[in-house]
């Protein structure tokens, strides 16, 4: 009797311990990479917003309620709203790029004053909620700081015209916090060609404008191609020391929008060991104007850049706050998820994505970049 009780508890036991090992086997979702690897967003605009809206007065943001119908910052009053923390939690944001971006109107006049409002007002911000962001000047200590249960924060810089052409202006960015500047936005400098611009002179990088990315390698800031054109692309990505990122752009040959990187400055990203983070802006993924973009856009512009590159060099750049129109499925910070869990269905002629590729493309690709760049700097 005894030993047909054993015999039972053990059959027990190991019909148990097989089920647990077949559940945790078939219940994998895309979602679950998001708990082993954080999810870095490589562009968010909300400093922006709380500039247009509050001239950077913080008390009257409400960053922890869920906004997504606030009278101010929901969905029908606002256009280009799409955050706040409790959507940032449901989306599993580990770590987030807030970036100090001002209107390229401000160039040659008070662009300098004006940028430094807006990496005061992320900094502030950032203190303002010490349970939930932490300032993060090092990608070292992006992992720890999501593993504490906080949103790794970072600051980025758009567009050079923010930098008045001022290599000290570029190194006292970096004392402030400051890990990427994209060289141009939306208008040249005078030493970067932006992607919008076509008034008939090509002005590529200049001399000086090689200066500046041979600083930002020096001192191990990121250096940013997204916004640049095609061309500027390639002229930096001949001549950098380190890796470059692209904060929010997504694939040419899949919608022909200038923002967009084309297939050879992939090819070149994968050289230079870089990273290209996708942006969700449905003007950018999807080029057909008579239907609505979707998340299923976003997917076929992340396997595209896949199959080209590899799982090696895409991350996620979503562009939330700075444009006015997101895929369906992908309407605000909390969609994340949905994306890795669609992309882990590795539906017939897609890649296959693992786990570890998910984990790649969620950060640890930008981690890497990041470290790269640091290390570069220390040499030089
Ligand atoms: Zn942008």
């Amino acid at each position: 009797m005894v030993y047909i009780n054993v015999a039972v508890c053990l059959s027990v036991l190991l019909l148990v311990i097989g089920l647990s090992v077949g559940l945790s086997v078939n219940t994998f979702r895309g979602r679950d990479a998001l708990d082993s690897a954080p999810l870095i967003d490589g562009h968010n605009d909300l400093p922006y917003n709380l500039y247009g809206k509050l001239n950077n007065h913080l008390s009257d943001f409400n960053f922890e309620s869920d906004l997504s119908n606030d009278s101010v910052w929901g969905k029908k009053a606002c256009d280009s709203c799409f955050t706040d923390l409790p959507r940032l939690l449901k989306g599993k944001v580990g770590g987030q790029f807030w970036v100090a971006y001002v209107s390229c109107s401000s160039q040659y006049k008070d662009s300098l004053q004006l940028t430094m409002r807006q990496i005061d007002v992320i900094r502030r911000f950032i203190q303002k909620y010490p349970n939930n962001l932490q300032l993060v000047t090092e990608a070292g200590d992006i992992e720890t700081t999501w593993r504490s249960g906080k949103i790794a924060s970072m600051i980025g810089v758009e567009g050079g015209h923010s930098l008045d052409s001022s290599l000290a202006v570029l190194r006292l960015y970096y004392d402030l916090g400051v890990r990427y500047v994209t060289l141009t936005h939306t208008c040249n400098t005078p030493w970067a060609d932006a992607s919008t611009v076509d008034d008939g002179y090509v002005y590529n990088l200049t001399e000086f404008g090689q200066a500046m990315v041979y600083e930002m390698n020096r001192i191990g800031m990121l250096v940013d191609l997204s916004h640049v054109s095609h061309n500027v692309m390639r002229e930096v990505l001949a001549i950098t020391k380190a890796p470059v990122i692209f904060s929010h752009s997504s694939a040419f040959s899949v919608c022909n929008h200038y923002r967009n990187v084309p297939d050879d400055v992939l090819h070149l990203v994968k050289k230079n060991n870089g990273v290209v983070m996708v942006n969700f802006y449905s003007e950018f993924v999807n080029c057909n104007a008579s239907r609505n973009a979707t998340m299923e856009d976003v997917i076929k512009h992340i396997n595209h850049i896949r199959r080209l590159i590899g799982p090696d060099h895409i991350g996620i750049g979503g562009d939330y706050d700075g444009v006015s129109s997101m895929p369906v499925g992908l309407e605000d910070v909390s969609k994340y998820p949905d994306l890795f869990d669609r992309l882990y269905e590795s539906r017939e002629g897609e890649p296959r994505w693992t786990k570890e590729d998910l984990e790649k493309l969620a950060g640890r690709n930008l981690i890497r970049v990041f470290q790269a760049t640091e290390a570069v700097g220390t040499k030089l």
